[in-house]
């Protein structure tokens, strides 16, 4: 899908040092919490939005007002949906379907099961952390592969809900409310229950792991701030530098993957030297 392969990474020994240092950190912390984005995701095939390769970039961007719209005409847009007609949904859809987890993606999966990462709040909304295992998930977008219901917030895989094209839109089984897509549109606000939980996990975070995204709009923008706010550390782990990065203790200049395998790695060492 993507039209430009990444460039080639190479772990440079001076970067290994600054993993292995961040790794500590990782490793000593009482509360680590991940905070993940589209730069996570482009390396699972999956293309941003905006930007270079950009999916709105190239079909053009959808309407602004989706939440709106879905209220007004909640069965227009569940016909929308199950036919999509925009060239970005239906590509969207295509590659989202066919997209699997990295070893960014898996690494953070074995650092919740190893005792290393309390939350992962991402701002993706492709499923792959779940589908990686990781647990202790916070989809602040919404989930591309589950259903909502707008009344009681409840999830569903799509196979609980019957979606009868004629009786649209299908029904909330536990309350009767309308239920939508889970993935949240433009102008409508963050589920209010993954919000509040965002910020239970925030507040007791003394360590941050910021990767693949430079968290500059709301309310991802907040969390490392607040870390930051409070003298947690802010670990950055982006090729490039970012908006955020004036925040971070620490700088992990690589792709996602390579750098939170050897992050990983050294976890792991710092956990058994810790030991014995
Ligand atoms: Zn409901």
């Amino acid at each position: 899908m993507s039209d430009a392969s990444p460039p080639e990474f190479v772990l440079t020994e001076a970067l290994d040092r600054e993993i292995a240092a961040a790794a500590g950190t990782v490793a000593k912390a009482r509360h680590v919490v991940a905070l993940t984005g589209a730069g996570l995701s482009v390396e699972s095939g999956i293309p941003p939005f905006r930007g270079p390769g950009g999916l709105w970039t190239k079909y053009g961007e959808p309407p602004m007002d989706g939440y709106q719209r879905f209220l007004r005409d909640p069965a227009g847009a569940w016909r929308e949906r199950l036919n999509p007609s925009a060239p970005w949904a239906k590509a969207l859809g295509e590659t989202l379907a066919a997209a699997k987890p990295n070893p960014g993606h898996l690494a953070l999966a074995e650092l919740e099961r190893r005792g290393h990462c309390a939350a992962l709040i991402t701002q993706n909304i492709d499923g792959l952390h779940g589908q990686a295992g990781t647990k202790a998930l916070l989809e602040i977008h919404g989930n591309h592969h589950l259903l909502r219901c707008t009344d009681c917030m409840t999830r569903f895989e799509p196979s609980q809900v019957p979606v009868d094209p004629d009786q649209l839109p299908p029904r909330c089984p536990e309350c009767d409310g309308v239920v939508k897509g889970d993935t949240v549109h433009f102008g409508e606000p963050i589920p209010p229950d993954v919000l509040r939980r965002c910020y239970d996990e925030v507040t007791r975070c003394d360590c941050m792991l910021v990767v693949g995204t430079s968290a500059t709009v709301y309310p991802a923008a907040d969390f490392p701030a607040e870390v930051a706010r409070r003298d947690g550390a802010v670990i950055e782990v982006n090729p490039d530098p970012t908006e955020l990065t004036p925040l971070a203790t620490s700088e992990l200049r690589g792709p996602g993957g390579a750098v939170l395998e050897r992050l990983l790695h050294h976890v792991l060492l710092a956990g058994e030297g810790g030991r014995a």
